[in-house]
């Protein structure tokens, strides 16, 4: 096949711009929860942008939204690329989106080359990839893949105590969660394209890394209760104060981590809430996070038994009681060989050096995993930022990361 793709750089980059533009937060600060103002104008925005392209779209009951070319060949399974656009607070305007207007730019690319797909191609928006408002990632990407179950969606609720049902269906998605789930041979292949969220391709100066495999997050909410009372009042050896034994907790999270003899290895604490959050009142209750991943389930799982044993030595010791609740634990994915040779020969075709390496951040092809061949592209980001308003991928980078996609998905499309 050779095809004389052109990445229309300019206008990718505008649009990115634009879609950073439609936040909560001022610019250049990015904050677009699930199914707010700013979500459903983002969405509305996209939508747009893939009706001028010629693309059928459709939504599920959760919000994913489908912007399909159809192939020659229209009942083949499909070949799909994508990834979210919603934010967490105070983010930057290219995680998630990179991987979606640079799946449409990909897919616009295709068609001015005069490429006639015969497998449809299909740009997918997921819902919520980011945790923030119901407490769980990849929200769209588990129920299309079947990894959540409808009924577990229905009893997650946000902080204002509002369920799923509530929000999606106040935010005009309509239907039944059951029917979100795609049928098995939905996709013949699915190709995210990501910013890469850590420094490896920068530092190495390789512009293109191709994911071999997504690491498996577990997240847990902690909560601990103690005694609380006058800072002044209660004397230290009759004190039960759960921030400090949170702390001890903390810090026990960090070193299994520390330990555990692979660089694989991560684990995070990043929320903290005391209360009563008074400056003269001891704690008395604390609400933790832990977050921790691995390529390895066992090394993984190795960290979360750490966790609980020093959970138990620190409530004996500062009889603070302490609940550990697994929000999550996902098994890792595998990429799928014939996507990452796809790639690689479109790396090479492009004279573009490559990287195979591990995601370590957790996105919705970690789900589509299950009931679909996938890969990732990722881009370099400067200094391996993420998730914050600095965040940014040269656009040389955004250009030639869709190039390699748009080539990958006419290869696997023909
Ligand atoms: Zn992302």
């Amino acid at each position: 096949m050779n095809l004389d793709i052109k990445i229309d750089q300019d206008r990718l980059l505008s649009e990115i711009e634009a879609l950073g533009a439609i936040s909560e937060a001022d610019p250049p600060v990015v904050t677009r929860v699930v199914f707010t103002a700013a979500d459903l104008k983002a969405r509305a925005w996209m939508k747009a942008r893939c009706l001028e392209a010629g693309l059928v779209l459709r939504q599920d009951s959760i919000g994913n939204t489908f912007a399909r070319w159809i192939g020659s060949n229209p009942s083949a399974p499909i070949v799909g690329t994508g990834s979210h656009i919603d934010a967490i607070p105070n983010a930057g305007k290219y995680d998630g989106v990179v991987g979606v207007l640079g799946g449409l730019e990909a897919i616009r690319a295709l068609q001015r080359s005069g490429f006639r797909p015969a497998h449809s191609l299909e740009l997918l928006v997921f819902t919520s990839e980011e945790p923030t408002r119901f407490g769980i990632g990849c929200l769209g990407s588990r129920l299309l893949s079947g990894t959540l179950s409808p009924d577990a969606a229905r009893k997650l609720t946000d902080k204002a105590g509002a369920t799923v049902d509530e929000v999606r269906r106040s935010a005009g998605f309509e239907g039944e969660l059951e029917h979100v789930k795609l049928p098995s041979h939905y996709h013949k292949a699915f190709v995210e394209l990501h910013i890469e969220q850590g420094p490896l391709l920068e530092c190495q100066k390789i512009p293109l890394g191709v994911v071999t495999q997504i690491a498996a997050p577990a997240s847990f909410r902690i909560s601990l209760e103690g005694a609380g009372g006058h800072a002044g009042g209660v004397l230290m050896p009759d004190r039960r104060d759960a921030l400090c034994a949170a702390a001890e907790l903390i810090l026990a999270v960090e070193n299994a981590a520390r330990t555990s003899g692979a660089v694989d290895t991560v684990a995070t604490v990043g929320i903290c809430e005391v209360f009563p959050g008074a400056v003269n009142s001891i704690p008395s209750r604390v609400h933790l996070t832990a977050d921790i991943r691995d390529t390895d389930l066992q090394r993984r799982d190795a960290v979360i038994k750490s966790m609980e044993q020093a959970s138990r030595a620190v409530s004996a010791k500062r009889q603070v009681s302490i609940h550990t609740d697994l929000l999550n634990a996902d098994a890792p994915a595998t990429c799928a060989p014939e996507i990452i040779e796809a790639l690689s020969q479109s790396c090479r075709k492009h004279q573009l050096r490559f990287l195979p390496m591990v995601s370590r951040a957790y996105h919705d092809s970690l789900f589509m995993a299950r009931i679909a061949p996938v890969a990732m592209l990722f881009i370099p980001c400067r200094n391996g930022y993420s998730h914050r308003p600095d965040e940014y991928a040269s656009p040389e980078d955004i250009a030639r990361g869709v190039l390699v996609l748009a080539e990958t998905l006419a290869a696997l499309a023909s």
